[in-house]
């Protein structure tokens, strides 16, 4: 069984999310600290911080001997995960009308609000998928809604 790897939106924190719901997330292994049933400490307020997710998996043996007793920066290093990467492709703000969580619609290819389904008019039609990646369509529109505070 493998776990994603995740980190707190500043790269400060890093850990291993175990359960979804309600999330669950194991922090670094060290020689001191409290332990779960997992056999390594757990981060409290968990549902209260963003978290990052790496695309980086593990099994919960491996979690703890690359973690143990390492700071984030050197677990990271370790597993190759580029800081602030996929906070950037992924991030977008909560929605400026209503607050709502925003997510990206694949379809629509454009940022949209899981409350309130605000979204932006997309440029779709006149490119293709492959375009959109290649010419950063998906970080341009991600953008244009996360400025949308500044135009209100
Ligand atoms: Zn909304």
């Amino acid at each position: 069984m493998v776990y994603e790897v995740v980190c707190t939106k500043s790269y400060l924190d890093i850990g291993l999310l175990v359960e979804k719901n309600p999330k669950r997330v194991l922090g670094r292994a060290s020689t001191f600290g409290s332990k779960t049933e997992y056999g390594v400490g757990e981060y409290g307020g968990v549902e209260l911080v963003k978290w990052v997710n790496t695309g980086v998996y593990l099994t919960i043996d491996k979690w703890i001997r690359i973690s143990y007793n390492k700071s984030t920066d050197e677990i990271l290093d370790m597993l190759g995960i580029k800081k602030g990467f996929k906070m950037k492709m992924q991030e977008i703000n909560n929605c400026p009308f209503c607050g709502g969580e925003a997510k990206w619609n694949e379809k629509k290819m454009a940022p949209y609000c899981t409350e309130c389904f605000a979204t932006i008019p997309a440029a779709k039609g006149f490119c293709s998928p492959k375009d959109v990646i290649k010419s950063g369509y998906k970080a341009y529109m991600i953008g244009l809604w996360n400025r949308r505070k500044e135009f209100k």
